[in-house]
């Protein structure tokens, strides 16, 4: 059997690829706000069902823009079960990340926690929607508003995700939406802002040009993370089967619930009940109690079948090298969520025979 992968990128037909990049040559623009880049940005406006939004040459610099545009001092709030990205964002603005546990079901910041860490230094919370399922808005927003924080969700995760019929990006003061290769809908690298304050735009488009107003007028220490032509177009190639892919996916995820259900000690994730997801990851929680081998075994076992499974997240951000011991969070929700989980491949293009053979693999060790 062939190596099966935790990801794999979706690829639209090359023809349209080809077709589309053809432009480029006989305009001869290849960056700096270019006809493929305003073309998906409009878009993706519609897509997203969002007002204002911004491109990005990658996820992590529009994340660190993001907080950047909002002037923000002191500690941020956050959770430490999330991509580097998230934590490197807040450290590398010059910010406090105070880390906050998460909820056990969704495992994202517990928004029950939140106001307890909240000091007179406190300017912002910085939460991550998780694996398709999102952070309890409304108690989030509530407690912003209350104490007068700014919220910044890292949407990575959530593209295309609605919550009671309500896009995912209209929340917040900002979301970050990763378009990397991995994710559900990419633009081989590439990242997005939306946000709710349309004065945020000119504000942002300075900040991914070097902070360049016009040639004379350098008004921002701005950086360079503008989307190419070449992103763009493979973005406007994907955005036509996005839709597709999801469906695909939840198919995917539908044979997985089926396969696995009623196997004591692997605990399956589920989604909140007004939440449409997009099926990005599948995780599953491993007891080693109930199942018999614990999370690093399980890997190890698909590994030895060809089977490529992700520890995802692992270890928690408070946890990496560089942050060990910098900085306040009790996480011990967290901890075990991050010590047991693990997310098993999942792409649009994952055969129903895969996906058996995987499950016939787990459901082995109980026997
Ligand atoms: C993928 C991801 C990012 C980073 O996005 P890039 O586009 O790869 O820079 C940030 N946060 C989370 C949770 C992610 O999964």
């Amino acid at each position: 059997m062939n190596k099966i992968p935790v990801t794999k990128s979706s690829m639209p037909p090359f023809d349209e690829y080809v077709d589309k990049i053809k432009s480029i040559w006989d305009n001869v623009w290849l960056t700096n706000n270019g006809p493929l880049h305003q073309e998906l940005e409009d878009k993706l406006k519609k897509y997203l069902k969002v007002r204002n939004l911004t491109l990005f040459s990658n996820g992590h610099l529009a994340l660190m823009m993001a907080l950047k545009s909002l002037n923000l001092k002191g500690e941020v709030i956050t959770t430490p079960f999330t991509f580097a990205s998230t934590t490197h964002a807040i450290v590398q603005n010059g910010l406090i990340p105070v880390f906050c546990d998460i909820d056990p079901n969704t495992y994202t910041i517990d928004a029950n926690k939140i106001e307890e860490l909240i000091t007179d230094k406190t300017t912002a919370i910085v939460a991550v929607h998780v694996y398709g399922n999102v952070c309890d808005l409304e108690k989030i927003e509530n407690i912003a508003e209350k104490h007068n924080l700014k919220v910044i969700y890292d949407s990575a995760h959530a593209f295309g995700v609605e919550v009671d019929g309500k896009a995912i990006g209209i929340y917040g003061d900002i979301n970050m939406f990763s378009l990397h290769a991995t994710k559900v809908f990419h633009t081989i690298e590439g990242g997005l802002l939306s946000y709710k304050d349309p004065s945020l735009k000119l504000k942002l488009d300075k900040l991914k040009n070097f902070g360049i107003q016009d040639q004379e007028t350098i008004d921002e220490i701005g950086i360079n993370s503008k989307m190419n032509e070449f992103q763009a177009a493979m973005g406007l190639c994907n955005l036509k089967y996005v839709n597709k892919e999801i469906k695909k996916r939840k198919k995917i995820v539908e044979y997985y619930n089926a396969n696995l259900k009623n196997i004591g000690g692997i605990k399956l994730y589920s989604y909140q009940h007004n939440v449409k997801p997009n099926y990005i990851y599948f995780p599953i929680l491993v007891d080693k109690e109930k199942f018999g081998i614990d999370r690093d075994e399980l890997l190890e076992l698909l590994k030895k079948n060809n089977i490529y499974a992700r520890k995802y997240f692992y270890p928690l951000t408070c946890d990496f090298d560089c942050y060990k011991g910098l900085y306040k969070g009790d996480v011990k929700i967290a901890r075990m969520i991050a010590k047991n989980v693990l997310t098993l491949p999942l792409y649009a293009d994952l055969k129903k025979n895969e996906v058996i053979k995987i499950c016939d693999i787990i459901r082995s060790v109980k026997k």
